[in-house]
C-alpha cells in the first residue's frame, strides 16, 4: 500500500448522469457506510453533463458535507471518461468507483477495504446473480465475456463491473495510460498488480432507468474487443489463405472435369454464390479494418479526454493531473 501527501485514505468516485432521484438516498447510505469505517474519506462525484437537477442536488450535498466534492464536466462524455476524470481528482490512498443507482451496495466497501488492508492492490466485486435481467441481457453479457476472455491477452474477470477498490499505485499506473478509448474493465486488468475478488449479489437499480441500450452495449463491446485484441484484424489473412486454397482445389477440379468431359457452360448459380460470398467476406474485412482505423484516427488527434466546467472541493489544483485535463 502506498500513500500520498494527504491524509485522505479512501476516495469514492461516483459518475452521475441524470440521477436526481437517487442522489439523496445514495449519500444517505454511502455516508453512513463510510462513517462506520472510521477512516478519512472523500466522495468525488463526477457530474457527466446531467440534464436534470442532479448538479443542484450534488452542490447542496457538497455544502452540507464538505467530504462530498463535485467535478462538473462540460458535457456528457460517457461513464468511462467520467470515471477517468474522477480518478484524476481523487486524492485518497485507495479509490472505489461506485454507481449512483445503488446497484453497487455501499455497505460492501467495508469488505473491499478489509481485503485492501490484507495487502491486495485491487479488490474487485464479482456479481453472483444477474437478478431481474432478461435472458437476452444475460446471454449477450455472457457472449461478450466469453469473446473478450478468448481474445484478450490479459485475463478480464467475468461479471465484474467497475465496482472495485484500487490502491493508489494502481491508480497512478492507470493515469499513465494515454489512450482515449478507455475500456475501464480492460485497463483495470491490464495494469496487473496484486488482485483478488469478493462475491456479491447485484441488486436492481434503485430509481430511474439504465443509460444503456443494446446498440450502446454493442458499441461498448466493439470498443473493448478492438482495444484489447488484434485478432479480428489478423484473422483475415488466414481466412484468405483458406479461401484461396479451396478455390485452387475447386479450380483444379473444374479444369480436370473440362479436360475429361468437355466444356460445361451451366454454373450461373455457383458463380453468383461464390461472387456474393467473397464480396461479403471482403466487405466484412474492410469494415473491421475501418473499426481499427477509426480508432487510430481518434487516438492520433490527441484531443483532451474531457473538460471540467467547475470543481466544488478544496484540494489544491496542483494535486490534480494537469496533462489529461
Ligand atoms: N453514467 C455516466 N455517464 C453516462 C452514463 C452513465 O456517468 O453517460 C453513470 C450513471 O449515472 C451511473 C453509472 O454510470 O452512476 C452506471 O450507469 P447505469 O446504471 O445506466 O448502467 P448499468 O448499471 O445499467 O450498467
Ligand atoms: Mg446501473
Amino acid at each position: 500500500m502506498s500513500s500520498q501527501n494527504n491524509d485522505i485514505e479512501l476516495s469514492v468516485i461516483v459518475p452521475i448522469y441524470n440521477e436526481e432521484q437517487n442522489i439523496d438516498y445514495l449519500f444517505e447510505r454511502l455516508v453512513s457506510a463510510l462513517d462506520n469505517l472510521n477512516l478519512k474519506y472523500e466522495i468525488v462525484c463526477v457530474n457527466d453533463g446531467s440534464r436534470d437537477n442532479s448538479l443542484k442536488y450534488l452542490i447542496e450535498n457538497h455544502h452540507r458535507n464538505p467530504n462530498i466534492k463535485v467535478v462538473d464536466m462540460s458535457r456528457n462524455f460517457g461513464k468511462e471518461i467520467a470515471l477517468s476524470a474522477g480518478l484524476d481528482y481523487a486524492i485518497g490512498s485507495a479509490i472505489v468507483p461506485i454507481d449512483a443507482d445503488l446497484q453497487d451496495p455501499p455497505e460492501l466497501i467495508a469488505e473491499l477495504v478489509a481485503k485492501w488492508r490484507e495487502g491486495y492492490d485491487v479488490v474487485y466485486a464479482t456479481r453472483r446473480l444477474r437478478q431481474g435481467e432478461s435472458w437476452l441481457k444475460r446471454f449477450t453479457a455472457n457472449a461478450f465475456y466469453q469473446t473478450i476472455i478468448c481474445m484478450s491477452p490479459v485475463p478480464i474477470p467475468k461479471n465484474t463491473g467497475d465496482f472495485r477498490l484500487l490502491d493508489r499505485c494502481v491508480v497512478d499506473a492507470l493515469k499513465q495510460l494515454p489512450e482515449r478509448n478507455r475500456f475501464m474493465k480492460g485497463l483495470f486488468a491490464w495494469v496487473g498488480f496484486n488482485q483478488t475478488s469478493i462475491i456479491y449479489d447485484r441488486p436492481q437499480r434503485y430509481k430511474g432507468v439504465t443509460k444503456w441500450n443494446y446498440w450502446k452495449l454493442w458499441n461498448f463491446a466493439i470498443d473493448g474487443i478492438t482495444s484489447f485484441s488484434l485478432l479480428p484484424l489478423k484473422v483475415w489473412s488466414y481466412i484468405g489463405i483458406i479461401l484461396s486454397l479451396i478455390s485452387f482445389l475447386y479450380a483444379s477440379f473444374l479444369l480436370l472435369r473440362t479436360l475429361i468431359l468437355g466444356i460445361d457452360v451451366p454454373g450461373y448459380a455457383s458463380l453468383m454464390v461464390a461472387i456474393l460470398f467473397l464480396g461479403g467476406v471482403q466487405l466484412i474485412s474492410l469494415g473491421i479494418i475501418g473499426e481499427y482505423l477509426g480508432r487510430v484516427y481518434d487516438e492520433v488527434k490527441g484531443r483532451p479526454l474531457y473538460f471540467v466546467k467547475e470543481f466544488y472541493g478544496d484540494q489544491p489544483k496542483s494535486q490534480q493531473n494537469p496533462e489529461i485535463k
